[in-house]
């Protein structure tokens, strides 16, 4: 898939960045996730995952408190993710509206299915969590790591690690990183380590 010259105009700043260039534009572009959130964390997280060229296709659950942000207004809370963002999509960014990807995001608890990638967004006590998984992580390892999270955080650290969220699942469609790890996101901005849980076959 070649960029077409407004594609190469509104990605410039990320084309520009060494590790993502023409081809990782083109892997963002033809790449998409599906959405489960209600909240800071996930609805930040998809704003800038479709700013940057990738399909996002959110669930029915209502948007609650702490949804209202970039995409969402203040109004609009109560209301189905998948109305508001068919709705938004079009004006942030037309390429991220047709559903495509085998990819997912979602705000803990969920259920993962797909090729992936898969970014789970979560919390670990006061901090945030974030698991994320690639095609070829373990799909048990990742599922023990996100069983053992709890409650996201809202505000402004739901904001972050939900940007944080953002980078993480667009380094995994470009094929960067490795393909199954886990981080912690703590005030007022700290990125920490967070312990893998291993499965039998992996432990
Ligand atoms: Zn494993």
């Amino acid at each position: 898939m070649a960029l077409r010259e407004e594609q190469i105009l509104r990605y410039s700043r990320q084309i520009l960045l060494r590790e993502v260039g023409g081809r990782g534009q083109e892997k963002l572009l033809a790449g998409g996730v599906r959405l489960k959130a209600a909240g800071a964390a996930g609805l930040t997280a998809a704003a800038y995952v479709a700013a940057g060229g990738t399909a996002v296709e959110s669930g029915p659950e209502p948007l609650g408190p702490g949804a209202e942000g970039f995409l969402v207004q203040a109004g609009e809370v109560g209301r189905s993710g998948s109305e508001v963002l068919e709705r938004v999509l079009p004006e942030l960014n037309a390429d991220a509206l047709p559903a495509r990807g085998t990819g997912r995001l979602a705000e803990l608890p969920a259920a993962w299915d797909g090729e992936g990638p898969w970014v789970a967004l979560g919390g670990d006590g006061t901090r945030g969590a974030i698991v994320f998984r690639g095609a070829d992580g373990c799909v048990e390892c990742f599922e023990a790591t996100t069983a053992a999270l709890g409650a996201l955080p809202s505000g402004a650290l739901g904001v972050g690690l939900g940007a944080l969220g953002a980078l993480i699942l667009q380094r995994l469609l470009i094929g960067l990183g490795p393909a199954l790890g886990a981080c912690g996101w703590e005030a007022p901005g700290l990125l920490t380590d967070l312990s893998m849980r291993r499965c039998g076959r992996c432990g």
